[in-house]
């Protein structure tokens, strides 16, 4: 009541339009109807509330909650770039594979062609694939057929003539005829 006395409860409006309020004296519950003018309403204090909706635990439990939820985060960021690390590495794998492969093609390349682009090793000259230090050539059409390096057989009537067993082709060695 605005004019003192104890906290009470409002427990309903009698005929006359009067408030009944209902407290306790000790173990005993009383009550009398006010009018609504002379009721003050009083707000619930904290320590009245439930403990879970304390309003001094809040902030805290606000906090714990974010970082729980934070941490939650992070771990599954963490999990995803585990996850994701295999695929990382099944890919540099094949870019590894690709790129010996290229390598492959283009030192094949580079021997289909001995005349555009002769092996490191074997220089072209007169139809035949001639390797350093080796007085005996191979055999260029059968090396840009079939990638088989076979070595020509002397003979015939001039010296630098030599012949192929596999393609039957004839060749002549023009430095050898000067
Ligand atoms: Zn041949």
């Amino acid at each position: 009541m605005k004019s003192g006395g104890p906290e009470m409860t409002v427990g309903g409006i009698n005929s006359e339009g009067k408030i009944i309020c209902e407290w306790f004296e000790g173990e005993r519950p009383r009550s009398r109807d006010c009018w609504p003018s002379q009721l003050i309403l009083i707000e619930p204090k904290a320590r009245d509330v439930d403990n879970s909706e304390d309003i001094t635990q809040r902030l805290p439990r606000a906090i714990v909650d974010l970082e729980e939820r934070l941490a939650t985060l992070e771990g599954k960021f963490e999990t995803r770039g585990y996850n994701t690390r295999p695929m990382y590495e099944v890919h540099e794998q094949k870019i590894r594979e690709l790129e010996v492969e290229i390598t492959e093609i283009k030192k094949r390349l580079a021997n289909s062609s001995p005349e555009a682009a002769p092996s490191e090793r074997m220089e072209f000259r007169d139809g035949m694939l001639w390797a350093k230090d080796d007085p005996n050539p191979f055999c260029a059409p059968c090396f840009e057929a079939s990638k088989v390096k076979l070595h020509l057989q002397s003979g015939g009537a001039n010296p630098g003539q030599r012949f192929c067993t596999n393609c039957k082709n004839w060749f002549t060695d023009r430095i050898a005829l000067r």
